[in-house]
């Protein structure tokens, strides 16, 4: 096991009395805080740096219904403080912190925030996804109150009612392909004439009954009142002709951008930006591994980041015990 404890000589330009940590964690989603778990509770001495959203991603969720375990469902912010307190419990730090620059070229590794720096003998990245936005000024007033991302995580609120899918993509045809089950009308409204989607999803939701497709469309604005979302604004493009189409909710699903941009030039990212990693969440550099939605741009589940968070802080361990020897 690696030594934790006071910086030497030998490791540079350390402050005599400046702490390195076994294991340093970017993010405080589900993958940060299962990868804590794990490192705290193999004794290693453990932070986890929160980033600039507490909980990450799900904190937006209003509930989380599918995470197994929890069969009354519960608020994702509360998902967020109960990860929090059992990683607390085997003895994670928790660093409320934006780290803006990183060397992994040196060993320790060096992480920069804008008042501090702080070293690691191994690092674990879950920084996530954000999904991306239309970019509409009434787009975060309606969020959670009929605006959504995500809709495996929503959807089921939206039961017999009217809803629309914004996107041309594999996520959007499968969100509307899943929202049909529930909702009682869903409208695709999509920028071009074709879809994105691969060809057997495209016959999917092209067939389905519940789904009617607003070709060249794009949406201008949202309306709604106390209640929440109640009409689109959407332009066709060939010709400008505005109308309001009338729905409960609209799921964003214009693609997502993964927080990787700290590590372009450290870590090999694929051609969307996603860190790429081996089957045991290794990136090219020895010591840094990387879990959820930063390296996955499949699945995306509170549940698949929290067991690619767990492979994380267990191979971390075993990189340490090895170094240790
Ligand atoms: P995507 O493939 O990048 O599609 C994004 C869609 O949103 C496109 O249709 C794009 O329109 C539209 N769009 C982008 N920005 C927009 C804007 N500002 N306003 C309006 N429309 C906008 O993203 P994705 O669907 O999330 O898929 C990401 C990756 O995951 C893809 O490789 C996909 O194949 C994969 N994926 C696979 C599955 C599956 O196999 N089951 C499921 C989900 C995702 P244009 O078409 O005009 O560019």
């Amino acid at each position: 096991m690696a030594a934790s404890g006071h910086a030497t000589q030998k490791e540079g330009s350390l402050m005599a009395d400046e702490q390195i940590y076994d294991v340093m964690i970017l993010g405080s989603g589900p993958a940060g805080g299962t990868a804590a778990i794990y490192t705290s509770r193999a004794g290693l001495k453990t932070a986890l740096v929160t980033g600039p959203v507490p909980g990450g991603q799900l904190t937006g969720t209003s509930e989380i219904e599918n995470f197994p375990g929890f069969p009354q469902g519960l608020k994702g912010p509360q998902f967020g403080e109960l990860l929090e307190q059992q990683a607390r419990r085997f003895g994670t730090e928790f660093i409320f912190d934006i780290i803006t620059a990183v060397d992994l070229s040196v060993r320790p590794f060096v992480l920069r925030a804008e008042e501090a720096a702080y070293r690691c003998r191994a690092l674990i990245v879950c920084t996530g996804s954000s999904p991306r936005r239309l970019g509409l000024a009434a787009e975060r007033e309606f969020t959670g109150r009929g605006v959504s991302y995500c809709a495996t995580c929503d959807g089921r609120f939206f039961e017999g009612k009217t809803v629309a899918v914004a996107g041309g993509g594999d996520s959007a045809a499968e969100d509307a392909s899943y929202l049909a089950r529930l909702a009682g009308k869903v409208y695709v409204i999509h920028r071009r004439g074709e879809l994105r989607a691969h060809a057997a999803m495209q016959k999917k939701v092209q067939e389905n009954p519940k789904i009617e497709f607003l070709w060249h469309s794009v949406i201008e604005d949202l309306k709604g009142d106390e209640r929440g979302l109640r009409r689109i604004v959407v332009r066709d493009v060939r010709d400008g002709a505005v109308k309001e189409v009338p729905t409960d909710g609209l799921f964003v699903a214009i693609g997502h951008t993964p927080n990787a941009g700290l590590f372009k030039d450290s870590l090999e990212l694929d051609a969307q930006g996603y860190i790429v990693t081996d089957r045991l969440t290794r990136t090219k550099v020895p010591g840094v591994f990387a879990a959820g939605d930063v390296a996955d741009p499949h699945f995306r589940q509170a549940i698949t980041a929290a067991g690619t968070g767990c492979a994380a802080g267990m191979e971390a361990t075993r990189y340490l015990e090895a170094e240790g020897e």
